[in-house]
């Protein structure tokens, strides 16, 4: 009770959640510009880099900087106007330089006013400390012809690739110029590249050593989150008016085939929230080792190759980072405690796109099961923690001060999320809600917000739109559960089971495996006819009931659907994490499929599941085997699952 009287209150008070993630004075002075130099140096893997900031006070009087850094080495400050350096320190503090870096303090060496502007330059130095970055080999990529780059920078690791106010909360245009020194390397960044040079460049260079010079520029406001880069023997391709594929020569045909329809899903997602402005729309397939399934950058998602499947299944995935456009890249949370803000609004745009992709309401809702699913199993995992942090993970609204933002990472965000908005279009029906994102799209284009701006916006349109008597009972049943939604460790108050005809069947089937122990139901070949999102929810119900498996189970699921054999990862390590937990995969023969899966794919969601089933003396073993070929973000995820484990079986 007495946190809901504080959470009203704080409506009242129109209280804006900070954000506890960054070290830098973000309210006193907020970035307008970057401009970016980069020398890569790739046989080395080091980056010499210097950037010009354009900054504007806030404060009455400023005269300090602080701004966010992860492991790098800062070479020297100074005012580009006449040549004077500035003193600057950086506050080290053991376990936070580890878990979210430093703070660089910068002595301005005059005090600023409210109004003014800043504008300094930085030289510095990175190199594979940088968690942002994954620096492969020629012999970790594709095409093994060159060394390849890319960067991961959400949600706080771009203070490990340049210097800056390292937070969602400010929004800023950049432009970049990245020297390359070998003729092989082409280089795209989040932003538009520019065919003929137009920025200066700001160091010395042995001319002799560079092959190439490319220019970026956005023009359109982004957090330092959507900040992105990727070098190699990459090339585009063409896949409509609009939009393209990039990737290495080796699969980009395939790739392009699979994706032949992008024009269309951005269609699709404009029709139902209105135009894309953000110009054309481009997808790089990166290297296995990406950890995620894809990853908004603005003009230039990137994507695991594993949403390839042959069949256009794991195209889901390309639709959810197109609605990112609107949802996370114009209207961005202005902490990641607020996630949701951009996964819970992007996983509903999403699901409106494949509507009119599936021509199927049920089988969205089949996707919907899926997550619900999955969200429920994690809030149970949270809420068995003891650590309060951790619980708090099952929530909208997760505990990050002091923490890597990336700890509170999961499915949370995305499904409670959805499923609030769900809830909430329930109440005033689909047409209306429609209007309503549109308008809070309208209202906070291009800036950061928080669950409390969307609360106050939804109430006053709501007030604006209803009779003042349907206003009553709809604000009436949004406050009774908006605040246990987003606060609450447990259940959504409300439980939805997204019940359909498409999933009636997927759900029978899976009872009558379990009731069969062992005897295929007599229409276990349905199965074949599934769409791959059904066979998801078909996994994802056996996984749910796991402890009802037996080995003769197991056994005959294999017999029947070949099921360590698929060709669809998001099958399969669902297939290989239930063959861990029910002992059937035991013996090393039952494991080596398992084990050579998670040396060649290297996307979170699909590797931390089977190292969670794993016992820790194999986990470490396999872990150890792979650990080269995992992308940062990867190690560490796993590491603390191992970390984790206690008993060794
Ligand atoms: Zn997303």
């Amino acid at each position: 009770m007495k946190l809901v009287i504080i959470l009203l209150l704080c409506h009242m008070l129109y209280c804006v959640d900070v954000d506890k993630n960054t070290f830098s004075n973000y309210k006193d002075v907020k970035t307008q510009h970057l401009h970016i130099e980069w020398l890569l140096n790739l046989n080395d893997k080091v980056i010499d880099g210097s950037v010009e900031y354009t900054l504007k006070v806030f404060a009455s009087q400023l005269t300090e900087v602080h701004l966010d850094i992860y492991k790098m080495n800062i070479l020297f400050v100074y005012y580009p106007s006449n040549g004077q350096v500035l003193k600057h320190h950086v506050e080290y503090d053991p376990i936070q330089s580890e878990e979210q870096g430093d703070k660089l303090v910068i002595e301005l060496g005059q005090a600023y006013k409210y109004g003014e502007i800043v504008k300094f330059r930085i030289k510095y130095q990175i190199g594979e400390d940088a968690r942002a970055l994954s620096f492969m080999d020629p012999s970790q990529t594709d095409d093994k012809k060159a060394p390849y780059l890319f960067s991961q920078c959400e949600a706080n690791n771009c203070r490990s690739m340049i210097p800056l106010q390292d937070t969602p909360s400010i929004k800023f245009t950049y432009s970049a110029t990245v020297i390359t020194q070998s003729p092989l390397i082409n280089v795209f960044m989040s932003g538009n590249r520019l065919q003929t040079q137009k920025f200066e460049l700001m160091g010395n260079y042995d001319l002799n050593s560079i092959a190439n010079i490319f220019q970026f520029e956005l023009n359109i406001k982004i957090p330092a989150y959507l900040i992105a880069i990727v070098a190699g023997t990459v090339e585009e391709r063409s896949t409509g008016t609009r939009t393209a594929v990039i990737s290495e020569s080796k699969n980009i045909q395939k790739y392009k085939d699979e994706l032949e329809d992008l024009d269309q899903y951005v269609q699709y997602l404009e029709d139902y929230i209105g135009e894309y402005k953000w110009g054309s729309y481009k997808i790089v397939i990166l290297p296995a080792s990406f950890p995620f399934g894809g990853m908004e950058n603005p003009l230039l998602t990137f994507a695991n190759p594993t949403i390839i499947v042959g069949d256009k299944s794991g195209v889901s995935v390309a639709v959810h980072e197109i609605a990112h456009s609107w949802f996370g890249n114009t209207i961005t949370c202005n902490n990641w405690s607020n996630m949701w803000i951009n996964e819970g609004f992007c996983v509903f745009l999403e699901r409106k796109g494949l509507k009119t992709l599936f021509k199927d309401i049920n089988l969205v809702h089949v996707n919907s099961q899926v997550g619900n699913n999955e969200m429920n199993t994690l809030i149970k995992e949270f809420n068995s923690s003891q650590d309060d942090f951790v619980k708090s993970y099952a929530s909208l609204h997760p505990k990050t001060e002091n923490h890597n933002a990336d700890d509170s990472f999961s499915t949370i965000p995305y499904e409670r999320g959805f499923q609030l908005l769900y809830y909430l279009e329930k109440q005033i029906n689909e047409t209306r809600f429609q209007q309503l994102l549109k308008d809070w799209l309208q209202e906070y284009e291009y800036k950061s917000a928080d669950e409390s701006d969307f609360y106050r916006f939804m109430i006053s349109w709501l007030k604006v739109q209803l009779s003042a008597e349907e206003f009553t009972t709809v604000k009436k049943s949004i406050d009774n559960v908006y605040n246990k939604w987003i606060y609450d460790y447990g259940k959504p108050p409300i439980e939805e089971t997204f019940d359909n005809p498409a999933s009636k069947d997927v759900l029978q089937l899976a009872n009558a495996w379990i009731e069969g122990k062992g005897t295929k139901p007599q229409n276990y070949q349905i199965f074949d006819g599934f769409k791959s999102n059904q066979k998801q929810l078909f996994l994802s119900t056996l996984s749910a009931l796991a402890k009802d498996i037996t080995e003769a189970i197991m056994v005959s699921l294999e017999d029947a659907y070949h099921l360590s054999d698929l060709r669809d990862a998001e099958l399969l390590f669902r297939w290989y994490a239930l063959s861990i937990n029910t002992k059937y995969a035991k013996d090393t023969t039952n494991l080596q499929k398992i084990r050579a899966f998670v040396g060649v794919v290297g996307r979170m969601k699909m590797v931390n599941p089977i190292y969670k089933a794993l016992n820790k003396e194999t986990a470490t073993q396999w872990y150890q085997e792979n650990y080269a070929f995992y992308h940062p973000l990867t190690r560490q995820s796993i590491e603390s699952i191992i970390k984790s484990k206690t008993i060794i079986i």
